[in-house]
């Protein structure tokens, strides 16, 4: 998401906002778009990933709307620990987790 004060046509680093936590971006919080100006930053990918991929819960009920994809999605859903109407499903944070694994810039890594 953008920071909603932002100037749009002065956009600042700092104004682009994950949509799980709020968290500006920063050279330690890379970042993985979604659709119309949906994020999610390295942090949340890491708890979405474990809970999702590795432990293979689902947090939000089949067929709600993922906040990244902004489809009805009956995949696992991880829900925003900190913003409940917030959601990523599975194949988002799987497309998200491949994206920041390549980007040698990222510093991430997918959890064991
Ligand atoms: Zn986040
Ligand atoms: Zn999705």
């Amino acid at each position: 998401m953008h920071n909603p004060a932002a100037d749009p046509d002065n956009m600042q680093m700092t104004d682009f906002w994950c949509d799980f936590c709020r968290s500006p971006w920063s050279e330690g919080r890379p970042m993985v778009e979604g659709h119309q100006g949906s994020l999610i930053c390295g942090s949340c990918l890491k708890v979405a990933y474990v809970e999702t991929l590795v432990s293979k819960t689902s947090s939000a009920p089949a067929g709600s709307k993922c906040s990244l994809c902004l489809e009805e999605r009956t995949d696992r859903l991880w829900r925003s620990p900190m913003h409940e109407d917030v959601i990523a499903c599975e194949r988002c944070i799987r497309q998200a987790s491949t994206a920041l694994s390549q980007d040698p810039d990222s510093g991430w890594n997918r959890p064991a």
